[in-house]
C-alpha cells in the first residue's frame, strides 16, 4: 500500500491486492477495520482507479467526528492490515460500449468513482463526450484536482463550483449547485446523456430532482448516495 494526499482533507490509498480479479469503473468496496479488542467497523469506498490500473485506489475524505474516515486519512500506515470485500455494485457503473454522452455530477468525495470513470475513458481512448460538474467547498478541497486538470486538457468538459469561497482570479463557478447551475453546466436533454450523480444524500437528491425537472428521463439518471 502507498498513500498520497489528494486534497486538504482527503487521502488516496493505493492498494496492491493479490488475486484481485478486476473491477468496473464506478464500483466500490467495503472496508472493515478491527480494533485490538475485536470491535469492528465497516464502511464503503468507491474505487477511484481505472480497471487498467495496477493498484486498487480509494480516496477517503475525512468526515469531522467520523468513526472510520479520520483513521483512514490520518492514522493508517503502510503495513497496517485492511479487510476489503469487493468489487461491489453493478448498477452505478459506466459501460463504455454505449455511445451516449456521459454527464457526471459530483459533490465532495462523490468525485471518487468518477476519477475511475475518467481514467478508464482515457485509457481506452473512448470518443464518448464526457462532462463533469463538480462541487467542493474550496479549491483545496477539490479531490483529484490535478487529474481533473489532465482530463480537461484532453477535452473533458470540467466545471468546478466552489461553495465556500474562491481564490482571487477564480474563473469557475461560485456557490452551491442550484437548478440554474445544473441547466447551464450539464449536457442538454436533446443529447440524451447518461447521467451519474454521486455525493452526500442531500446533494444527490437535489441534483437528480433538478435534472428531472429539466426534462431528463429518470431512467437515464443513476445516483450513488454517500450517506
Ligand atoms: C457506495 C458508497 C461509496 C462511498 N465512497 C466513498 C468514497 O469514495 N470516499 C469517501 O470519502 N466516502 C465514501 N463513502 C462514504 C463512507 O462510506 C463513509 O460514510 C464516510 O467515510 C464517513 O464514515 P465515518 O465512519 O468517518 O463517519 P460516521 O461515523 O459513519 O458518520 C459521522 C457523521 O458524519 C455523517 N456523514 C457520513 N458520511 C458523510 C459524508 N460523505 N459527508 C458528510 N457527512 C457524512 C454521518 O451521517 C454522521 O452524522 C461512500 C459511501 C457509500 C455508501
Amino acid at each position: 500500500m502507498s498513500t498520497t494526499v489528494e486534497a486538504a482533507s482527503a487521502r488516496r490509498l493505493s492498494l496492491r491486492i493479490d488475486g484481485w480479479e478486476g473491477h468496473l469503473a464506478g464500483q466500490h468496496v467495503d472496508v472493515r477495520l478491527t480494533a485490538p479488542d475485536g470491535y469492528q467497523a465497516q464502511r464503503s469506498y468507491s474505487i477511484a482507479s481505472a480497471p487498467e490500473s495496477p493498484t486498487v485506489d480509494l480516496v477517503v475524505q475525512r468526515v469531522a467526528d467520523g468513526e472510520v474516515s479520520p483513521y483512514l486519512v490520518d492514522e493508517l500506515r503502510v503495513g497496517d492490515e485492511l479487510e476489503l470485500r469487493g468489487p461491489i455494485g453493478g448498477y452505478f457503473v459506466w459501460h463504455p460500449d454505449v455511445d451516449s454522452p456521459l454527464q457526471l455530477v459530483a459533490g465532495g468525495s462523490g468525485v471518487a468513482p468518477f476519477l475511475a470513470v475518467l481514467d478508464h475513458h482515457a485509457a481506452i481512448r473512448s470518443s464518448v463526450p464526457v462532462r463533469l460538474l463538480c462541487s467542493a467547498r474550496t479549491l483545496d478541497d477539490v479531490i483529484g484536482a490535478e487529474r481533473l486538470e489532465g482530463h480537461a486538457d484532453r477535452g473533458v468538459a470540467v466545471t468546478i463550483a466552489l461553495t465556500r469561497g474562491a481564490p482571487p482570479g477564480w474563473t469557475g463557478l461560485r456557490g452551491r449547485v442550484e437548478p440554474a447551475t445544473i441547466r447551464q453546466h450539464t449536457l442538454p436533454v436533446e443529447q440524451q446523456p447518461r447521467i451519474l450523480v454521486c455525493g452526500p444524500t442531500t446533494f444527490v437528491e437535489a441534483v437528480a430532482d433538478g435534472l428531472v425537472d429539466d426534462g431528463h428521463p429518470p431512467a437515464a439518471i443513476k445516483i450513488e448516495r454517500f450517506g
